[in-house]
């Protein structure tokens, strides 16, 4: 039997097998990298099939879906102990590895941003992520400044990651086909260890920016602005979609001093 697909839950089952393995492929084999990986939403195992096989990783899943977790287990050996039923969002990774782990998957499309988020959370614990996301969410993240599309996570993803685009996907690759096209990309962490300015503030500051990103940074960032604090400076004349990361950390250290 095979899993009924649920919506609700993002469910579009790769079927091309070439594809599969080149999204395997992505993820390094280098001695440096941690051994420990964790995929997100094995569905019925069409990665995972092969991450089993590769010796230089040890693989473990979490799945939300009880009827996928009921299939892996019947057709794959060596599950038990390997793979967790449960919500990633709600996992706490801290239990699940003590080091450093990748993360690899075929994200659920319609909580892509939130597992982006607790990546970031965990930054300096997850040195390489492989990952199938929606497409237009892989134009979005890895956009330069100056575009429409740039956004929170294009900030927040670009201060600690380079961002590399492995292959396009069409619907006809999966079942059942999803409305939109895909990407697989993979994120590597860069070598920055801090960014020279508060981290929570940063994060703030682009949060407040971006959600009126059609506003002057002045007046996006009104309910930021102490009295007496210098707003004389050109940077806020500009919108948030035309700061580079580094101009971020700038505008972030105005509001600390
Ligand atoms: N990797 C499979 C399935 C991709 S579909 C393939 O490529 O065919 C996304 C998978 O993520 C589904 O199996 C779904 O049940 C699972 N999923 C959805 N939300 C999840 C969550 N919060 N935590 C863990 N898995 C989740």
């Amino acid at each position: 039997m095979e899993v009924r697909a649920k919506k609700a839950l993002g469910q579009h089952f790769l079927t091309d097998q070439s594809i599969a393995m080149a999204i395997v492929d992505a993820l390094r084999n280098d001695p440096a990298l941690p051994r420990d990986v964790l995929e997100i939403g094995p569905g019925m195992g069409v990665l995972t099939q092969y991450l089993i096989k590769r010796e230089d990783i040890d693989p473990r899943m979490i799945e939300i879906d009880t009827e996928s977790v009921e299939y892996l287990l019947t057709h794959f050996n060596g599950m038990p102990g390997k793979l967790m039923e449960g919500d990633y969002l709600k996992l706490d990774m801290s239990c699940v590895f003590k080091d450093k782990y990748r993360v690899i998957g075929n994200f659920p499309y319609n909580i892509s941003s939130q597992i982006f988020f607790k990546i970031l959370d965990d930054k300096d614990k997850v040195p390489e992520v492989v990952c199938m996301i929606q497409k237009e969410v892989a134009d979005r993240i890895a956009e330069k400044p100056g575009s429409k599309t740039y956004g929170i996570l294009s900030v927040l993803l670009q201060a600690w990651y380079d961002i590399e685009y492995i292959l396009a996907v069409g619907p006809g690759a999966f079942c059942p086909p999803p409305k939109v096209k895909s990407a697989v990309i993979r994120l590597t962490r860069n070598s920055r260890t801090s960014l020279g300015c508060d981290e929570k503030l940063f994060k703030t500051v682009v949060k407040t920016a971006f959600n009126q990103r059609r506003k002057t940074l002045r007046n996006a960032l009104k309910p930021m602005i102490k009295e007496g604090m210098d707003t004389t400076d050109p940077v806020f004349d500009l919108r948030a979609e035309r700061l580079s990361v580094d101009d971020f950390v700038a505008l972030t250290k105005k509001f600390q001093d």
